[in-house]
């Protein structure tokens, strides 16, 4: 097995002393090459673990390992010392580029970062450009002059530069059509090809079932499922996943769970409030992850006893 660049262990966000947990025991182990997909509706903790992952966010606890070392927290203090492996695409393009620059200034920066000749890095940065689908014409161009499409090649071909291990994308096709999507889509997939290991986080199944070779479900803050992305589509072991499939165009919409939303209680399941399938021991305990099959686990008790 390729030995692991970025592990996850138990990590948890909590925000004051008594608020409810933005992330709660997160874990998983991405080795090279390998996309994990991050799936779960707004507030499921989502970009929270992509920020801790980065370094930027320190969490309430656990440990986030990159490359061997412990870089819980430690920002760009800790991705400077190690060379900057990990980079991040995020879903607002508008902010993660100046105005004020250039295109290919902004594409080149990361390597002057680093130390690199101007004229070195711009040569890399006029290729990076042709790698990432993003015409040359546009160079001199400011990010307010792209479409949707080109701001976020441009936003790839920077986080690009440094050649990074890990990628980790928020979002990153959110805001484009779909033909400017695949192809944003095909980019990712080579770059796993070739070794470049990601984090892909979306609210959309459809994105991750086409980039993801692993799937975990969020849902405020806790994994509820977890496995291979093929095995989790089509064989869902927990009611939320299973809603969340339903939702997907084609699937025919239906509503496995209810809308109202009311608050969780702190030792019943999470879903309680919007779950069809609740039951007695429901309310009584929160049910942890358990597997269901050979990598694949879950954290329902309806689950527990079909498996
Ligand atoms: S543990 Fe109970 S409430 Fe929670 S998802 Fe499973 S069946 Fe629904």
């Amino acid at each position: 097995m390729d030995k692991e660049i970025l592990q996850a262990e138990h990590l948890g966000v909590r925000y004051g002393r008594k608020g409810s947990a933005a992330l709660d025991d997160l874990s998983f182990a991405l080795s090279r090459g390998m996309a994990l997909g991050i799936a779960g509706e707004s507030g499921s903790g989502k970009t929270t673990a992509l920020r801790c992952l980065a370094g930027f966010q320190k969490p309430s606890s656990g440990r986030v390992i990159l490359q061997g070392v412990d870089i819980t927290g430690g920002g760009w203090k800790a991705m400077k010392a190690l060379g900057y492996p990990v980079q991040m695409i995020r879903q607002d393009t508008y902010s993660s580029l100046d105005p004020l620059s250039s295109v290919i200034s902004l594409i080149e920066e990361p390597l002057l970062i680093k130390g690199k000749e101007r004229k070195e890095a711009r040569m890399e940065a006029l290729g990076m450009m042709e790698r990432t689908g993003l015409s040359t014409a546009l160079a001199s161009r400011h990010p307010m002059e792209l479409s949707a499409g080109e701001r976020q090649r441009a936003v790839i071909a920077r986080a690009l530069m440094p050649h990074p291990a890990v990628l980790l994308a928020d979002e990153m096709t959110a805001s484009l059509d779909a033909s400017t999507a695949s192809g944003i889509i095909s980019l990712m997939r080579s770059l796993k090809d070739e070794g470049t290991s990601l984090v892909v986080v979306s609210h959309d199944l459809s994105l991750l079932e086409r980039i993801a070779d692993r799937l975990m479900i969020l849902y405020r803050g806790k994994t509820l499922e977890e496995g291979r992305t093929d095995e989790i589509l089509q064989h869902p072991a927990h009611p939320y996943t299973e809603a969340l499939i339903a939702a997907l165009p084609g699937n025919g919409g239906r509503m496995l769970l209810r809308t109202d939303r009311m608050p969780e209680r702190s030792q019943s399941c999470p879903l309680l409030p919007r779950c069809m399938e609740a039951r007695a021991e429901c309310r009584k305990r929160r049910p942890v992850l358990s597997e269901v099959s050979p990598g694949h686990s879950a954290a329902c008790f309806a689950s527990e006893s079909e498996s």
